[in-house]
């Protein structure tokens, strides 16, 4: 997917400029979205995957402006928000199943087949009958993604996935990402760990109080520090 970002603000209500004016391209892979906190990073995905509108400035998705096509978008779009919690009380398949029948009009057995593949995809088939408040944090995570790939999107948005993982866990995760942006999803990843950019994204961009610092491949961005 390409997508076209220019003059992109977001001005909150009590007057903080969260994101000032940025302006990014970004292709097919894996991009990455580096940043301290307060940076802007979850304001700027909020936009993208259209639960939030900017002040000012567009989004182009294939051309697609994502405020006339806000329908369109949220189809090719999955999300996971960086405060993903479960509140229900399902077993893993069954959580997945719930998401499932959220965002496609799958008939049952196509729902429960690719529930199951999912669940394979990120490691959790053999705790697919936990309850999924029972799940470790990492694991948790990982159902968190495959709640995000339900609906088969062609891009990814994932808000800060390795806060408070441990490295095994850490790894586990930026491999399954890896072996998407293979199968030909955008996945976009905001973190304010530099290791999980380097390791996997070919193109990055770095935020700081709401304006774009760096652009371009996280090799350039360490010879530049
Ligand atoms: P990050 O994800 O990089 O931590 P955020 O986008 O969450 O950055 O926040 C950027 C800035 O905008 C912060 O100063 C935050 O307090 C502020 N902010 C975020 N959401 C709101 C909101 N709804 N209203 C007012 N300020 C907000
Ligand atoms: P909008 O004005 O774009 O509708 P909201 O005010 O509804 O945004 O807030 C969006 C999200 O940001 C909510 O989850 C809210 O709890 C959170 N939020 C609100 N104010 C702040 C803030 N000052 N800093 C960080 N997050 C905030």
């Amino acid at each position: 997917m390409n997508i076209e970002i220019r003059g992109l603000s977001k001005i909150y209500p009590n007057g903080h400029a969260a994101i000032k004016n940025i302006d990014l391209q970004i292709g097919s892979g894996m991009f990455g979205l580096l940043g301290p906190n307060g940076a802007g990073k979850s304001s700027f995905m909020r936009i993208l995957v259209t639960v939030q509108q900017a002040t000012s400035g567009t989004v182009l998705m294939d051309g697609m402006d994502i405020n006339t096509h806000r329908h369109e978008i949220r189809k090719m779009v999955g999300y996971l928000p960086q405060d993903f919690t479960f509140f229900s009380k399902l077993k893993t398949w069954e959580f997945l199943d719930y998401a499932a029948q959220l965002s496609t009009s799958l008939k049952r057995k196509e729902r429960l087949a690719r529930v199951d593949k999912l669940l394979h995809q990120v490691g959790l088939l053999e705790v697919r009958e936990r309850m999924a408040n029972k799940l470790s944090g990492g694991m948790k995570r990982r159902l968190g993604i495959a709640q995000a790939l339900i609906g088969e999107p062609r891009l990814l948005v994932i808000d800060e996935p390795t806060t408070g993982l441990d490295p095994e866990e850490r790894i586990r995760f930026r491999n399954i990402l890896s072996d998407l942006s293979q199968k030909d999803v955008t996945i976009i990843l905001s973190t304010h760990i530099v290791g999980d950019i380097s390791s996997t994204c070919h193109n990055m961009a770095m935020l700081n109080k709401g304006e774009v610092a760096f652009k371009g491949s996280p090799e350039g961005m360490i010879e530049q520090v």
